[in-house]
């Protein structure tokens, strides 16, 4: 008998319950959202048509985001928090966000934007651009937010898919203490690609003169204007009409644009705010993400918000002015609750608890952490070290793709204690395998790839005129199986938990050994000298493939011949002598998504020496050549030996 069945007989009988009854679960957990119009069916699905949920229903995101906290009495509670690396802080009560978004909503209807349109949002975490979202939404346009890190190959790509009418732009973002313009690369981007973009409005943040483009540019000012007299109204939707468009965060150069619709999305982000991070209307909620990503969406803006809580919307570097801002921003604004990202985590950690130990972080209760595998040592650090087990800090996975989490506790700790370096089990609704490529079901602890067997409300269920891409990307790739291919290598272990190894083509194959390069980046990670380390394989004669990492230090520790001695001992001792490294390349920096991922695949080109194809997501160019420079150090060190 698992774990899990014997800590707590009532998870084993919700589970089952809601796989006997999955209908009537989603009609109780729909609830969740104000309807106009109830459904008439659940759930439909005629392979190879989109699935739908919820058929019929009307309902509207905005108006469920603050309408309905408006009219029960709620305008004075602070909805928006907004604040910034420059110390600037903003508060929008609700009654004051709803009149805001209003009046984007009579600016769109008044350029002529109507419902199914969609426009870009190419702008920093703001204030507007929050407030552009859900005006869209309230009208029933689908926005199509891209990250405003991203270059302008990245933007026009983005514009060109969604066929977007408008574009949203600032003059500029602030990161660590500059100015990054951003209008420069709209311009580019309007050369390469956007040919549906009508008008370019452009919000001028610091007064500064932007040139603009006779005919298409427009200020803020001038779209404000276009709006005539504030109405009240907002569109219903059906619940199988989109909301936003999102492109996932993508290693291929033709990106994937998942659809979300107001109904399903609404429901899933509603529940899992509620099961797996206790979202409540007193909560001063902050997730350190970006409204560029997925995170950002569902948890900065719309499930909090849905709540009725105070959101922090932040702009800027988390640790800048210093490393202590972070904590401070805890203190000043007493968060209960934070969302954050493994990649923050380790930054935290390079600098030590001192940082961290100088606010006061009382207000806390518990924090949650998605993007990447939480690797064991990174969660100890915190969790213990740091916050001494005072507050949970909560791993979970999901996907661009998923809408809200997928694995995770929704059941509390003392039901699913926490295994550090899992992700813990399935949500509710949520059937998991592991397979292999063959459609093999695999057993306990054997690694495979992890495949969701059904649809559920959260999952996006097309890719935005990419139908038949998205069943032949997700649903037929593992033959004689109709499952949702995650993309993901993991291992489901005796108690049911989930163990994330990485994605399914970053493992490698020592020796006729499946290893995740994320297992070893963990094994590295438990050496004190470690800040960071990217593992990715290399073809070897003898034994298929050798591991080779590249790893950067934490502040006041050297390269050394000694230190990798060490660094190769604490892998071998955590994972066996199968993992052999077969060399370590001293690096300042790895190739990381914009939003926080290790790029192994950059890695990989590196070591063979190949192109790294398209980096358009990467965050810092720089990494690339100074991966390819310290490998070609160790290879010449090698040859002079
Ligand atoms: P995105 O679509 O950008 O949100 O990225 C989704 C991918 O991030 C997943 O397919 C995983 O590879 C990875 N991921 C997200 N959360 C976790 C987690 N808690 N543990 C391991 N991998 C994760």
């Amino acid at each position: 008998m698992s774990k899990i069945d014997l800590i707590n007989p009532l998870v084993r009988r919700k589970i089952a319950d809601v796989r006997a009854h999955p209908e009537a679960f989603w009609s109780r957990e729909a609830q969740r959202l104000h309807w106009f119009r109830y459904w008439h069916k659940v759930f439909e699905w005629n392979y190879p048509e989109r699935y739908r949920w919820f058929l019929g229903g009307e309902t509207n995101l905005c108006y469920n985001a603050l309408d309905r906290h408006v009219e029960g009495g709620r305008g004075g509670a602070a909805a928006l928090i907004y604040a910034n690396e420059r110390g600037e802080r903003q508060v929008y009560t609700y009654a004051h966000l709803l009149r805001e978004v209003k009046r984007l909503a009579a600016a769109l209807r008044g350029m002529g934007v109507q419902k199914g349109d969609r426009i870009t949002i190419y702008m920093p975490v703001s204030p507007e651009a929050i407030m552009l979202m859900l005006a869209a939404v309230r009208i029933g346009a689908i926005h199509v937010v891209v990250f405003a890190g991203f270059g302008a190959q990245a933007l026009a790509s983005r514009m060109e898919a969604s066929g977007s009418k408008l574009l949203f732009t600032s003059d500029v973002t602030y990161r660590k203490g500059k100015n990054v313009p951003l209008k420069g690369i709209v311009d580019e981007a309007m050369t390469l690609g956007g040919e549906a973009v009508e008008r370019v409005v452009v919000l001028n943040r610091t007064g500064s003169d932007i040139p603009m483009v006779e005919g298409r540019d427009m200020t803020w000012e001038d779209f404000v204007a276009q709006g005539e007299e504030e109405s009240d109204a907002f569109t219903l939707m059906e619940a199988n009409e989109p909301a936003f468009i999102m492109a996932t965060s993508g290693t291929t150069a033709r990106p994937k644009l998942t659809v979300h619709c107001h109904g399903g999305y609404g429901v899933w982000i509603m529940s899992t705010g509620d099961w797996l991070f206790k979202l409540r209307p007193n909560d001063v909620w902050w997730a350190t993400s970006d409204i560029g990503w997925i995170v950002g969406h569902s948890y900065i803006v719309y499930a909090p918000l849905m709540v009725g809580a105070a959101t922090i919307a932040y702009e800027g570097a988390l640790d800048y002015p210093g490393p202590e801002n972070f904590a401070q921003l805890i203190e000043t604004f007493g968060v209960t609750g934070i969302f954050t990202a493994p990649t923050a985590v380790r930054m935290l950690m390079s600098y030590g608890a001192d940082p961290l130990r100088q606010a006061d972080l009382s207000s806390l209760q518990r924090i949650v952490c998605a993007g990447e595998p939480l690797n064991a040592p990174a969660w100890e650090w915190l969790q213990k070290h740091v916050l001494h087990d005072t507050v949970p800090v909560i791993d979970h996975w999901w996907q661009t793709e998923t809408g809200g989490p997928v694995i995770g506790n929704p059941y509390g700790l003392s039901m699913v204690p926490i295994k550090p370096g899992s992700a813990a089990i399935p949500m509710p609704g949520i059937e998991v395998g592991i397979v292999n490529l063959d459609g093999d079901e695999l057993e306990a602890n054997e690694k495979g790839i992890l495949v969701l067997k059904k649809p559920f409300p959260g999952l996006t269920s097309t890719l935005w005129g990419e139908h038949d891409r998205y069943n032949r990307d997700y649903w037929e790739r593992i033959p004689g199986q109709r499952v949702y291919f995650t993309g993901d290598a993991a291992h489901v272990d005796e108690d049911g938990y989930v163990w994330f190894a990485g994605r399914a083509d970053e493992v490698v194959n020592v020796a006729g050994h499946r290893i995740g390069t994320v297992e070893v980046e963990t094994a590295l990670l438990t050496h004190p000298a470690v800040a960071e380390a990217g593992v990715t394989g290399r073809p070897d004669e003898v034994r298929g493939e050798v591991l080779s990492a590249f790893v950067v230090l934490k502040p006041g520790y050297e390269p050394s011949d000694e230190l990798k001695q060490a660094l190769r001992q604490a892998v071998r001792s955590t994972l066996g002598p199968i993992a052999v490294i077969g060399e370590i390349s001293f690096v300042n920096m790895l190739p990381k998504t914009r939003s926080g991922k290790i790029m192994r695949r950059v890695l990989k080109a590196v070591i063979l020496d190949k192109d790294p194809g398209d980096i358009t997501t990467i965050e810092e160019v720089g990494s690339v050549e100074e991966a390819r420079a310290a490998w070609e150090a160790l290879k010449a060190q090698r040859s002079g030996q």
